[in-house]
């Protein structure tokens, strides 16, 4: 399981906040996504189905083991753009994304170089 993949089955059952509401699995392009209740304009809804209906999604994508975050409904400054998922937990859930910068970091996947043979540790010295 990649790091990304942790922290998405970490906010799944996020997801569904009311009884009414779950998460689907959807497969695109024979990898799996989901689909679920927008958690940033489902607020905006007058009606309960309004509400439940699963109008967002994370997409996957090939080979990149990674998902995009796309809401149908588009009511929210926050889910009128597709987003990455590193993006989409930043605003959905920043302390858990503080978290899995670290985690990406630590591994040496952020995603802005190659992982090194010899990556570089930065220790603090202890007093
Ligand atoms: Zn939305």
């Amino acid at each position: 399981m990649t790091i990304t993949e942790k922290y998405l089955q970490m906010i799944l059952p996020t997801f569904a906040v009311t009884g009414d509401q779950r998460v689907d699995t959807k497969t695109v392009n024979g990898l799996i996504g989901y689909s679920f209740p927008c958690p940033f304009c489902q607020f905006l809804c007058e009606t309960e189905s309004a509400k439940n209906k699963r109008v967002a999604y994370l997409l996957p994508h090939k080979e990149s083991f990674s998902w995009t975050f796309y809401c149908h409904r588009k009511k929210t400054l926050q889910c009128q753009t597709s987003r990455s998922f590193s993006n989409f937990l930043a605003i959905y859930n920043p302390s858990l994304f503080k978290k899995y910068q670290m985690e990406k970091y630590h591994s040496g996947t952020t995603g802005k170089g190659h992982n090194t043979a010899d990556p570089k540790v930065v220790k603090k010295a202890k007093k």
